[in-house]
């Protein structure tokens, strides 16, 4: 908390580098109310390292007139990595409305491995509080760690979720190929599933999910499991993704 803390409260300098477009010469004349008008910023936030020193790094995309805020975190096994490509195509986009936060790559040291989990060997997607238990051992597909949040990518990502509070959050995963009933509101994964194509299912619920803690800690906001098709994605594919996201920050 602390690191993300000091970031967000400075507003500016350390490791925060907010970029906004300049106004253009030619709108100098014009009066300041026009000059002061919002416009869009990408920030860079440093959250924390992984188990091996990694930096996870959030960014943050606030279009002229902030919508929903919406999280959206690319990739938390490590080897299901196609939602980071689908983050990536979110950074470029200009829709105006739009209050968007991205974690692309919660789990860098499992990326870097190829493994599903963290370096600890641990399911980070079985580290996070509400209904933890212990699963597996050191090593098996689903290793639910020592203890609740006893991982620092977890610890990352429950810091940021209770600071920025979304309204909607979108966890990608692979290889399934649908959009997972995960609770909160059935029409926003409805509308997800709509626009990107994929068919609305639901998958099994596991104690001590990312998405199972959010939906049931905080009510009113809505996260779920995106299972994007195995392999990479193509531009085409990964094109409809972030519309479907960007659909649900009107
Ligand atoms: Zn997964």
């Amino acid at each position: 908390m602390g690191a993300l803390a000091v970031v967000i409260g400075s507003g500016c300098g350390g490791a925060q580098h907010a970029r906004a477009r300049a106004p253009s010469p030619r709108l100098a004349g014009r009066t300041a109310r026009a000059a002061a008008a919002p416009v869009r910023t990408v920030s860079r936030l440093d959250l924390g390292r992984s188990v091996r020193g990694r930096p996870i790094v959030a960014v943050h995309i606030r279009g002229e007139r902030p919508g929903r805020t919406v999280l959206v975190v690319g990739c938390i096994h490590g080897n299901e990595t196609a939602g980071i490509a689908v983050a990536r195509a979110l950074e470029r986009t200009r829709a105006r409305r739009l209050d968007l936060w991205e974690v692309e790559d919660l789990n860098p040291d499992g990326v870097a491995a190829g493994t599903r989990q963290n370096a600890d060997q641990v399911d980070l997607n079985r580290n996070f509080p509400q209904g933890w238990r212990p699963l597996g051992r050191p090593g098996d597909q689903q290793y639910s760690g020592p203890r609740a949040l006893s991982e620092p990518e977890a610890r990352i990502a429950y810091d940021l979720i209770r600071r920025i509070r979304p309204s909607v959050s979108i966890w990608f995963h692979q290889p399934v190929g649908v959009v997972d009933e995960s609770g909160g509101d059935l029409g926003v994964e409805q509308r997800f599933a709509a626009v990107s194509g994929l068919p609305l299912r639901r998958l099994t619920r596991y104690p001590g999910s990312a998405v199972g803690w959010q939906d049931a800690t905080m009510p009113g906001t809505t996260a779920f499991v995106v299972e994007l098709p195995p392999g990479r994605p193509s531009g085409d594919a990964v094109r409809r993704y972030a519309r479907a996201v960007l659909a649900l920050s009107r």
